[in-house]
This record gives C-alpha cells, structure tokens and sequence, in this order.
C-alpha cells in the first residue's frame, strides 16, 4: 500500500481509439464508476476528444488529460499543441515521454524536459513516462536507462517546480504485451526510481511524488501491483478502453 503521502492515482491512456460517441460512452461510464474509485482517477484522451469528454466530466473529480504536449505556446508548429491550448480545452494532466512517443516519434530527455517545463507552467499536472526495453533488460542496462531518462528529462527545476509532477514507470516489454512485470519487479524498480528522485531533489520530493506503474495492468493485477508500497498507481492502456475492466481497475483493493 503506498504512502499516506501520495494519493493513488490510476489514469487511463485511450492512445488513438474509440470514435466521439464511443469516448462520451466511455467517459459516461468512468465519471459514474468515479464514486467507488480507490484513490484519483484520470482519462488521457486523443486531442480531438477533449472537449467532448471536458463537458461530461464537468463536476466530476475524475481529472483529464491529453497524451503529449508541445513546449512552444503558439506559433508555425503543423501537428502540434500547447499546454496553453490544452488548458483552454479542458485539460489538467498531460502524458509526456510515453514510450511510444519515444520510440515512434523520436521524443528524446532533451525534449520531455521542455514539454514537461512547458507542462508545469502552463498548469498541467505532467505524467512523465520512463522505461527500459527488453533488450535493455535482458542486457543488465535497466537501472542506467532509468537513471539516465529520469536526469535528462527531470533536469533544471526546483523541487517547488516539480510538486505536481507524476512519474510512470512504464518497462517498454510490459506494454500492449499482456507481459505484466511481477509485482516484485516492479516495486524493486519503482524503489529505484524514488532513490534516484531523492538524489535529484532530495528525501522529501521523493517521498512526496506519485510513482505509477504502467505495462499490461489489468482487472486481474492491479490488486497486486497497488499492494506494492512504492506503487502508487496505475497508467493503464488497453484495459481503460473497457468500461468493465477500467472501473475494476479504479476500484483496486490493495493489502
Ligand atoms: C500505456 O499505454 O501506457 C500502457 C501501459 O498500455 P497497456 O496497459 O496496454 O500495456
């Protein structure tokens, strides 16, 4: 169970699916299920979804989210958007850094080190993303890989900065896989991630700040996973697509 500290968070990330009515659907269902959640529950929706499910979730306390910000605020950038933009659509939370963004759209440390300094000062609460590959697992670069990504994009701010800022473990292998990492492999890793936050920004920060696991959670895992005590929650893909599994998931029991 994690910290009184860190309140659990459990955020859906929709990736590019579902039409209109099925996101009002969706969103209906999450909003509804909000009353029985275990902890803070988060939508993270396509851009063009945004203001349809902002109207619904209106009054709720289910936050939502898009998945990716540009650092610029506005300007001759085709394809992207602004924190600012976002705000103005409804947004609270922002993914930065997912791995698919990382792998399929070249996002480096460098550039969700910007996203995430145009994130906090736009207002967004950003969900920075950090994972190692199977390759990298399997090759002993795990903890390098994590220490690196962590520095690169978590440089230049203030702890004060930063107050706001969740962090997603998220191995690359456990992702749309259905490989969950053990509940053992994850808490070794999530632990890893707080001491390298306590070597950034000191004890407090780290004791402070929301560590998500993220990589085939399911209806099915999540209990065991949330009864980690560095597990603080859950990024959740494919199974935030289900209204049945979602709310299961926003429902954990965790030991
Ligand atoms: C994700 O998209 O961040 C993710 C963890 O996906 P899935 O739950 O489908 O593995």
């Amino acid at each position: 169970m994690s910290s009184p500290l860190r309140r659990p968070l459990i955020a859906g990330n929709w990736k590019m699916n579902l039409t209109l009515a099925q996101s009002v659907d969706l969103a209906r269902a999450v909003k509804e299920g909000a009353a029985s959640a275990s902890g803070e529950v988060a939508v993270c929706v396509p851009f063009t979804a945004i203001t349809v499910v902002a109207e619904i979730l209106r009054g709720s306390p289910v936050r939502l989210g898009s998945q990716d910000v540009y650092w610029e605020a506005q300007g001759a950038f085709t394809g992207e958007i602004s924190a600012g933009m976002l705000v103005d659509a409804g947004c609270q939370m922002a993914i930065i850094g997912h791995s698919e963004r990382r792998k399929l759209f070249g996002d480096s440390d460098e550039w969700v080190n910007k996203k995430l300094s145009a994130a906090l000062k736009g207002g967004l609460t950003p969900i920075v993303c950090i994972g190692e590959t199977l390759e990298e697992r399997e090759t002993q670069k795990t903890w390098r890989v994590l220490e690196t990504q962590l520095a690169g994009g978590l440089k230049g701010f203030a702890p004060a900065d930063l107050s706001k800022a969740v962090i997603a473990y998220e191995p690359v292998w456990a992702i749309g896989t259905g490989k969950t990492a053990t509940p053992a492999q994850a808490q070794e890793a999530h632990l890893f991630v707080r001491a390298q936050l306590e070597k950034l920004y000191g004890k407090a920060f780290a004791a402070g700040t929301r560590v998500l696991y993220g990589g085939s959670v399911t209806a099915d895992n999540v209990d065991t996973l949330m009864s980690q005590p560095d597990v603080d929650g859950a990024l959740v893909g494919g199974a935030s697509l289900k209204k049945d599994s979602f709310l299961r998931i926003m429902g954990f029991k965790a030991a």
